[in-house]
């Protein structure tokens, strides 16, 4: 009567602060690859389920080191970027954009190259246990159709944005849209071809509104693209206050903050996830939760170029909803447990902060710190909330989206909360045995020991 039934033990992110944890149960799949029931060794069905399961070939059971996990949602990558990952990261926002970025952005006008980008970005983010990824794409149509192809033949959850960006004067020449009515028609062309896509394929693909950020487009643009998020009811992914240069550049063009200018063309909406955030202000914040937009917090990303520590445990006090992205490339992991890792390192930065000739009382921000439990929550749970997607958690309604992840051989833990704090900071690409999109095997380690 179900599809499929995993059993074995599971985390998942009850809210910021709980992971709840189901020690030997079923998880109970229907053929529409959602969750439909979950049932503990207590209750008197377990062994009947499971023994149905077992008789009919449907029962997965986990290995004694296993322990299954929701699949991750990665709230922000630059999909053609992936190319150049780990590259020129000492360079400024500016520099980095205009010598490496877009000269690498212009090469995707050929097929062949996206092609080939985008089929090993698609394995990548699935073998590291990400199930669902909101990306930008490039100016180019046809390559950003490749990318949703790709993610629909290996199984990928993708929101995908054809980049806009025409103003002459912050892009280059050889790498723009043309004009603000070319860009419109393009990104209302990719909406149509990416809503017939979606009816051939059983994962997600969505577009989404993208215009690259507030300095690349020109008034004209913004006010389009806000017209048509709202016309097809569309999230809408960007970037906001993101370094030094961008927020100053934005109160200098606009004389409004950078959170005030999206929400004044219509782009600050409960569908949107803004990248970043290094430089929001409480005011910023205040308008984020209104308008219930999401932040992609970068952590790894926002080392090299936020110019400062986004403060996300302030901002979840405050009832922001907020998810975690790698910013492939301006981070150089694909891996959502390197920046869980890296989001807590960086929040204890900023509790102690990090110049020793200040007095330790006045050197950082106090209670900034955040646990490994809300790092994980924002790669899941957050994130899911962020794109209104019914994934993200091992609970009866969602999608049946998970990763399995082996434990470290001759590691102790003395509790269950110890194994999970363990598990989340060994665990690497490697440690995945496989990973589940709705119900769907979209990939197994062939190098694991099982
Ligand atoms: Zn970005």
């Amino acid at each position: 009567m179900y599809s499929q039934v995993i059993a074995g033990t599971y985390f998942t992110s009850k809210d910021d602060q709980t992971v709840q944890v189901g020690e030997n149960t079923l998880i109970c799949i229907d053929e529409q690859g959602q969750i439909v029931r979950i049932i503990s060794d207590r209750e008197p069905e377990f062994h009947s389920v499971r023994q149905t399961a077992a008789d009919q070939n449907n029962l997965l059971q986990l290995a004694a080191n296993e322990r299954l996990l929701p699949g991750f949602v990665d709230l922000h990558i630059h999909a053609p970027q992936w190319a150049q990952a780990g590259l020129a990261l000492d360079r400024s926002l500016n520099d980095w954009l205009n010598t490496y970025t877009f000269p690498l952005e212009a090469k995707f006008a050929d097929d062949q190259f996206a092609l080939t980008v985008y089929s090993s970005l698609v394995q990548t983010l699935l073998a590291n246990g990400t199930t669902t990824a909101l990306m930008f794409g490039t100016i180019y149509n046809s390559s950003n159709l490749i990318l949703a192809q790709q993610a629909a033949k290996f199984g990928l959850r993708a929101l995908i944005g054809k980049v806009a960006m025409d103003d002459p004067t912050q892009t280059p020449e050889y790498y723009r849209d043309e004009s603000a009515t070319e860009a419109l028609k393009a990104t209302r062309e990719f909406i149509e071809s990416m809503l017939k896509l979606q009816q051939q394929t059983r994962t997600t693909l969505m577009p989404v509104i993208t215009p690259r950020f507030i300095p690349s487009c020109t008034n004209e643009l913004l006010q389009g693209l806000g017209e048509l998020a709202k016309q097809y009811d569309l999230p809408i992914q960007s970037h906001c206050s993101e370094s030094d240069w961008e927020d100053q550049y934005v109160q200098e063009r606009f004389g409004q903050r950078d959170a005030e200018v999206f929400d004044h063309f219509g782009l600050l909406t409960d569908q949107a996830v803004m990248a970043h955030g290094t430089q929001l202000t409480d005011g910023d914040l205040s308008l984020f939760r209104q308008r219930q937009a999401a932040v992609a917090h970068c952590p790894i990303s926002n080392v090299y170029f936020g110019n400062a520590v986004f403060p996300t445990r302030k901002a979840l006090q405050a009832g922001n909803q907020i998810g975690l992205g790698s910013d492939i490339s301006g981070g150089f992991s694909p891996s959502l447990y390197r920046n869980m890792q890296q989001a807590v390192m960086s929040s204890q930065l900023l509790t102690d902060g990090v110049n020793n000739e200040m007095d330790s009382t006045k050197r950082g921000v106090p209670d900034s710190r955040i646990s490994m439990k809300t790092a994980f929550y924002l790669a899941t749970k957050g994130g899911a909330q962020a794109l209104n997607l019914p994934v993200g958690a091992i609970e009866v309604g969602k999608q049946a989206d998970f990763q399995v992840v082996k434990l470290t051989p001759a590691l102790t833990a003395e509790s269950i909360d110890d194994e999970f704090e363990r598990l989340l900071y060994q665990a690497e690409r490697n440690s995945i045995s496989w990973v589940m999109v709705g119900g769907e095997m979209v990939y197994q380690n062939q190098e694991g020991h099982r």
